[in-house]
């Protein structure tokens, strides 16, 4: 790997961290003080396990285009389902009979459908998204935390993040992710509540609301997004 090859960002942390998306772009964190060299050999170090993982990628990088017609599958919680399109005098948009059926009144223009298609799953994050954070939020409320206020944000590379103002963000790509990945950033979210860091407290909070967060966290990174 060349150095042009990754990016390295340099920030108040402990630990050095590589990250793979899925678009291939590789990103090296690492603490503002972390020589050149040192970057190096961790890089070297990750080397296998970094080509393993990008084997596992798709050959392109640029994301497939979506046409945005009907019977083309679209990502829902981890699962494909053809999008079934309709015309009708009212828009609506419902899962239903393994689809997504979208009543539309032009059901051929492309970005009419892509609009709507992104306005219902707005909808189902902000609903599901919700309803995750308030099923696992009693065990911080106790400890006198207060509920976070819920954002849904477009986010290039992270998944979520938690706000000293009272805000959890989350991406809003998470939604064509499985259920259990959307649990598990809702979680590492909210136990920031009481450790802002990625520390030993941190993960130990971590593995105790949610034991298998590991696994959880290797599957959302593998997850396809289109
Ligand atoms: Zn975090």
């Amino acid at each position: 790997m060349k150095p042009t090859d990754y990016t390295i960002i340099r920030s108040r942390r402990r630990s050095l961290e590589l990250r793979l998306y899925p678009d291939r772009r590789i990103e090296v964190r690492v603490p503002m003080r972390t020589s050149e060299h040192d970057i190096s050999s961790f890089i070297a170090s990750k080397s296998g396990w970094l080509q393993r993982r990008l084997s596992a990628l798709p050959e392109s990088a640029e994301k497939p285009a979506l046409k945005f017609c009907h019977g083309e599958g679209h990502l829902f919680l981890g699962e494909r389902y053809p999008l079934s399109l309709n015309i009708a005098r009212r828009s609506m948009t419902v899962l239903s009979d393994g689809c997504i059926e979208m009543l539309l009144p032009v059901p051929d223009d492309e970005q009419r459908v892509a609009l709507q298609l992104s306005r219902w799953y707005r909808a189902q994050a902000e609903t599901l998204y919700n309803r995750i954070i308030d099923q696992h939020f009693g065990f911080f409320a106790e400890r006198g935390h207060t509920r976070p206020s819920l954002r849904i944000r477009s986010m290039k590379s992270r998944w979520g993040s938690l706000s000293s103002r009272g805000y959890i963000n989350l991406n809003a790509e998470l939604i064509k992710t499985p259920l259990r990945s959307i649990e598990y950033v809702v979680i590492h979210e909210l136990c920031h509540l009481e450790h802002m860091n990625h520390g030993p407290g941190f993960r130990r909070l971590l593995s105790q609301r949610l034991p298998d967060w590991e696994q959880r966290k290797h599957e959302l990174n593998l997850s396809p997004l289109i």
